[in-house]
């Protein structure tokens, strides 16, 4: 036996003997006198306390009828205020380092250290939406194994569904279908890989690409039907998004973004439930903002989100005036604010709604990007409240996670606390004074 198997066999022993002595401790943390956001969209309650034991809420409630249990760490918050950690429905990760796209940054190191930049900011939720590499699914299995990651928690669309010569995808990784029969194929090896639903692009990027063909959107959602999994589209085109509604979609990966949404796209979203699970204002606005100087790239909650690599590069005047010359540059406001709008109108139709930004493309960076979009949600005519149940309990029904997004008995203690009232503005959900993941406090951006 080598000297490595020995040690590492005295090791396990050791470990096995220290496991007998010490019996497994409950860790007990208390939160209290801070005012409760619960993410059900309900009113915010003014002294408020919880109890979390091994990561998930045992009790919240008055602060006034706490009872601490013995040996628990206590938390004075007087001042402060507690909402869910954020779930965004629509993020890649893995794929950018200094501005550059490409699939062999993919790395576990690359994708940690992204999870832990969106925890840092608040969001301890991210759905990858299509780009992912299979190391995911061993990411994603550590993760939910114990329930406590250090970090975001993941879930994966696995690789998407992108048309042959059509718009989508990651060069490289997805591979592109031309049939029905290549799609259904498709959507099952996926579905064999263990995804938590399948994604497909139907766009044209402005008339410049192919264009999934609708008897081929319409194999992709049939498939994942049949393998019980949601088929989530990304669209541009109202047209287009009627169709794949009718098709049977189960969401909206992004906002119609070409015409105003109309009154047959909202009573077919609502009579088969399809969901806007995500409306990327952020990705609208972050297209066209680094094409001049923006004070942006002075705000230090910005600054923390980029490298020093890339906050050079989009600094410098030549690359804000390639971004400035790209065709249709002076459209991509005009996408901003029709998107704006579509929301404000889906939101007063009753149509259901979640929250998800395209963050982690080049130049749009995880954790910044999620509190930009709540800002861009209430100037788009939503209340802070509403962006924020949006971003929380709402985006976690979609996900069907029921022990995420809200602050409730029996759920993961997954929470971030402000120094400043979110609902009375919200830019206050910059105010980051700590983050927890299943009552694990981790690094948070710095105030
Ligand atoms: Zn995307």
């Amino acid at each position: 036996m080598s000297f490595q198997r020995v040690f590492r066999r005295l090791a396990l022993a050791m470990l096995g003997a220290a496991a007998l002595a010490a019996p497994v401790r409950a860790e007990t943390l208390v939160l209290k006198n801070f005012n409760l956001i619960d993410g059900t969209g309900g009113a915010m309650k003014p002294g408020s306390a919880m109890v979390v034991d091994n990561g998930r809420i045992a009790w919240i409630g008055p602060a006034a009828k706490l009872k601490a249990p013995a040996g628990a760490e206590v938390k004075d918050l007087a001042g402060k205020y507690v909402m869910p950690g954020m779930i965004d429905l629509h993020v890649h990760v893995g794929l950018v380092k200094d501005l550059k796209l490409d699939i062999d940054n993919y790395s576990r190191e690359l994708v940690q250290s992204e999870l832990s930049q969106y925890a840092a900011y608040g969001v301890t939720t991210v759905q990858v939406m299509g780009t992912d590499k299979d190391l995911v699914f061993t990411l994603r299995g550590e993760q939910r194994a114990s329930g406590r990651p250090k970090m975001a928690r993941i879930y994966t669309a696995g690789q998407g569904l992108v048309f042959k010569g059509g718009y989508g995808g990651v060069p490289r990784l997805n591979e592109p279908v031309a049939t029905p029969d290549e799609a259904r194929k498709a959507v099952d090896v996926q579905a064999d890989k263990g995804v938590d639903l399948i994604k497909l692009w139907v766009d044209d990027e402005l008339g410049t690409m192919g264009k999934m063909p609708p008897e081929v959107s319409a194999a992709v959602i049939d498939q994942a039907h049949k393998r019980g999994l949601r088929a989530i589209a990304h669209i541009f085109y109202l047209d287009d998004a009627k169709r794949l509604v009718d098709q049977g979609v189960d969401g909206l990966a992004h906002s119609v973004r070409d015409k105003p949404v109309d009154a047959a796209l909202i009573s077919a979203m609502k009579a088969r439930h399809t969901v806007q699970i995500a409306e990327t204002l952020a990705r609208e606005e972050a297209v066209f903002e680094f094409g001049a100087p923006t004070p942006t790239l002075n705000d230090p909650f910005f600054r923390q989100a980029a490298s020093p690599a890339s906050l050079e590069m989009m600094a410098s005047p030549e690359r804000q005036k390639q971004i400035a010359s790209a065709p249709h540059f002076h459209d991509l406001p005009k996408f901003l604010e029709q998107a704006k709008a579509n929301l404000k109108v889906l939101q007063k139709a009753g149509v259901p709604y979640g929250f998800g930004t395209d963050a982690g493309a080049a130049g749009r960076f995880p954790g910044y990007s999620e509190h930009e979009e709540l800002s861009l949600m209430v100037e788009s005519g939503l209340t802070p409240a509403q962006a924020i149940h949006a971003a929380t309990g709402e985006a976690a029904q979609f996900l069907k996670a029921k022990d995420l997004g809200t602050l409730e008995v029996g759920k993961w203690a997954d929470a971030v606390v402000l120094d400043a009232n979110p609902l009375a503005d919200i830019k206050n959900s910059r105010t980051i004074r700590a983050v927890y993941v299943a009552g694990q406090s981790v690094p948070s951006i710095k105030r």
